[in-house]
């Protein structure tokens, strides 16, 4: 679990008086790794409590994380700096969040990060993490997954060294997110909810967290709310439907949004909304929501995205997908192999 959390409008204002006690000395710099969407955002960036030989690193989140961009980022920090930094904040999505949590773990672990892609193979605890999410949904503000594209799978480094030491929740922050990528980010939320709540490794902690989040999900995206409430209760809903996967495991959607990404480079929020709508076989009332809200906010999602894919292109996201055996027996049941076949999926992929 994540071990302090603070949660409040205007909190990112505490990030200096909470992160000084960590500093270690003046050259243990801290490293402000700051999603690149905010670089010319000079009222957060004075925000950002710089001394010593601290840093700012900005990182476009234009494609996912990549076992080669913590490699590079780790090998700069390194030798930028003759010790250890005293932390690292990640300031951002997804994919600002993961890379902080690679970054810090690879700081202290030997090799390649593609070597810890799996479930508890990292052997040192990290580095002092951060995390200050600017836009709502993934979980992986709580999640103890750092989700990477390496040359030959995407997979978390998954360990219980991975979560944040400390998060920062400040729903202000979420300003100025556009609205089909509010959409998206929010829907990775909604679907680890039902993925999470229908599933074989559902249990009573799971559920309690799956619950209170779909719950939010409904509130923000059915019904209406002021900004601020909104902004709020996703912020809350993200944290909550991360909870629920990190006891339990997600499914289908996730499965094969998983080969998406890794064949076509399609990210995870909108990768996801892609694969759900064709799922009402699997998640029937999960399904039947998500097609409310997209209806509710005029979302259209791409389509015909594999229609030209070749044999080779569609076996490869299928070898992705399958790959991703806990998601499957979580989502089917231990049996899963009898009914997820490879035509199965291909016929998924097609319709997609
Ligand atoms: P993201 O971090 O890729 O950001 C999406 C877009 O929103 C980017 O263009 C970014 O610049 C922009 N953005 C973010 N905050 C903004 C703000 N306040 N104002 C304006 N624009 C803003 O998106 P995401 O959906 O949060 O993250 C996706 C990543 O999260 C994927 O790499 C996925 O694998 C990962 N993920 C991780 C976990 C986990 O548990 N570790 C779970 C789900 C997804
Ligand atoms: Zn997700």
């Amino acid at each position: 679990m994540v071990s302090k959390v603070v949660f409040g409008r205007g909190s990112f204002t505490q990030l200096g008086e909470i992160i000084t006690p960590k500093r270690q000395n003046e050259s243990a710099p801290f490293i402000f790794l700051v999603d690149d969407v905010f670089e010319h955002n000079t009222f957060m960036i004075a925000k950002i409590p710089l001394l010593y030989k601290d840093q700012i690193i900005f990182i476009s989140s234009k494609e996912e994380p990549k076992t080669t961009q913590v490699d590079q980022l780790v090998e700069d920090i390194i030798l930028s700096s003759s010790i250890l930094p005293s932390g690292i904040i990640g300031i951002g999505g997804g994919t600002l969040l993961d890379l902080t949590k690679a970054v810090s773990l690879m700081l202290t672990n030997n090799g390649s990060s593609q070597e810890y892609q799996g479930w508890d193979l990292i052997k040192n605890k990290g580095i002092y993490h951060v995390g200050v999410p600017t836009i709502s949904g993934t979980g992986s503000e709580v999640s103890r997954t750092a989700i990477l594209t390496g040359p030959t799978m995407k997979l978390g480094i998954n360990s219980d060294f991975t979560p944040f030491d400390q998060v920062i929740l400040d729903p202000e922050l979420t300003y100025g997110v556009p609205k089909n990528q509010w959409f998206y980010t929010g829907m990775d939320c909604f679907i680890h909810c039902i993925e999470s709540l229908t599933g074989k490794y559902i249990n009573s902690f799971s559920k309690t967290y799956g619950e209170t989040a779909l719950n939010l999900c409904k509130e923000v995206f059915l019904d209406t709310l002021s900004l601020e409430e909104s902004q709020d209760k996703l912020m809350m809903a993200s944290w909550h439907g991360g909870m629920s996967i990190a006891y339990s495991q997600v499914g289908v959607a996730h499965a094969l949004s998983y080969g998406l990404s890794f064949l076509l480079g399609i990210k995870h929020g909108i990768g996801n909304c892609i694969v759900f709508d064709h799922l009402s076989e699997f998640y029937p009332e999960g399904v039947k929501l998500f097609k409310m809200m997209k209806a509710k906010h005029n979302i259209s999602l791409p389509q015909g995205v594999c229609a030209n894919l070749t044999d080779k292109q569609f076996n490869i996201m299928i070898d992705v997908s399958l790959s991703l055996e806990p998601l499957w027996e979580n989502a089917i049941g231990n049996d899963w192999k009898t009914k997820i076949t490879r035509s199965r999926l291909r016929e998924l992929y097609s319709k997609m």
